[in-house]
């Protein structure tokens, strides 16, 4: 494979850009001629597809977001559109292209390698951790401390107030999120959309903590379980305490990728490019007890997931208590 392209698809995540540059930056250390593909699978389909060069992808690992732009594009979806996006990349004779998404990328990257003849190969960029096959996806990490952060800053008003507060982070399917900020940040209840959730619970170990003379009590709740007001309202029926709710909300998706993003992307950016320069598509790269792995792009709704988080949630409810 000679030339290749390069998109972001889906939420964006910190550490894309170093996913992006490392992509880059070996494909032309090996000689071949790359192209950045602008907004996604909607920049494909209208064309926007650029010869990318080193200076595009100079002084980018440390940025948050993504330089390619990202979007949503429903009309990819449909088999007549990834025809005519498939085209626009074969015109210029790029025989492969990396994904960088999230599930529903991976989805377009599965169905554009099978009906076209292009090697796709997946590189998981999502701050949700929810696809099957990598230990981590690129932006958890990062994510995973500015929720650490804010959850610290709401503690102190949390305590000097003496008040119970929900703190919702993303996480539409799976609790990763929720569950290592818990972890992390010394939370007093967890509230994941993979279990089940009783309020009277959580309401009855609030009573308990505050007889032994607890001061406050933050407790995490992913956005998959509901509205985070109405589950306010509905502790408010059950303790005596005052509820206050908190979404995050977009803030979490920005900021300087950690140390371990970046180094996780770089490696999963330059794996990308050697399995096309062995011809491989229809893949997905992940890391699994530390090392950069393949699995093929299916894996990532068919596969198990490599992270078991049951342990981790025993362990936060335990702590939590
Ligand atoms: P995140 O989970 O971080 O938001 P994502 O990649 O899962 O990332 P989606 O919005 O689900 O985000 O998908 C991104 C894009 O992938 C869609 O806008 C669409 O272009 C394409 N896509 C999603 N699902 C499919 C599908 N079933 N068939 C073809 N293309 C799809």
């Amino acid at each position: 494979i000679k030339k290749i392209a390069i998109l972001t698809s889906g939420g964006d995540a910190p550490g894309m850009n170093a996913a992006i540059r490392a992509a880059a930056k070996t494909a032309m250390a090996k000689g071949m001629k790359v192209y950045g593909v602008q907004r996604g699978y909607m920049g494909m389909l209208n064309d926007e597809i650029f010869p990318m060069d080193g200076g595009y992808v100079s002084g980018i690992i440390d940025r948050g977001g993504t330089r390619l732009l990202t979007a949503r594009c429903l009309e990819f979806k449909d088999p007549k559109f990834r025809a005519i996006a498939a085209q626009n990349l074969k015109k210029r004779g790029i025989e492969g292209l990396i994904v960088i998404g999230g599930d529903g990328s991976y989805h377009g990257a599965d169905l554009l390698s099978k009906e076209h003849d292009i090697k796709v190969v997946g590189i998981p960029g999502t701050i949700d951790n929810d696809i099957k096959g990598t230990d981590f996806t690129i932006g958890f990490d990062t994510c995973l401390n500015t929720i650490l952060d804010a959850v610290s800053k709401i503690r102190d008003t949390a305590t000097s107030h003496e008040r119970t507060i929900l703190v919702e982070v993303m996480g539409r399917h799976a609790g990763d999120l929720a569950l290592q900020a818990c972890i992390a940040g010394g939370g007093d209840g967890l509230l994941i959309p993979e279990m089940d959730n009783p309020i009277e619970l959580l309401a009855f170990q609030i009573k308990e903590r505050r007889k032994h003379g607890k001061l406050h009590d933050i407790v995490l709740v992913a956005e998959g379980v509901g509205k985070v007001q109405d589950i306010e309202e509905a502790l408010k029926q059950k303790i005596n305490t005052e509820v206050r709710s908190v979404v995050l909300g977009h803030v979490q998706r920005g900021g300087t990728p950690s140390g371990f993003d970046r180094v996780l992307a770089t490696r999963m950016g330059a794996k990308a490019v050697d399995l096309l320069e062995a011809g491989e598509g229809g893949v997905m790269v992940g890391i699994e007890n530390n090392k950069i792995i393949t699995h093929p792009i299916s894996f990532a709704w068919d596969g198990e997931r490599s992270y078991d988080f049951r342990p981790d949630y025993e362990l936060a409810l335990l702590l939590a208590k």
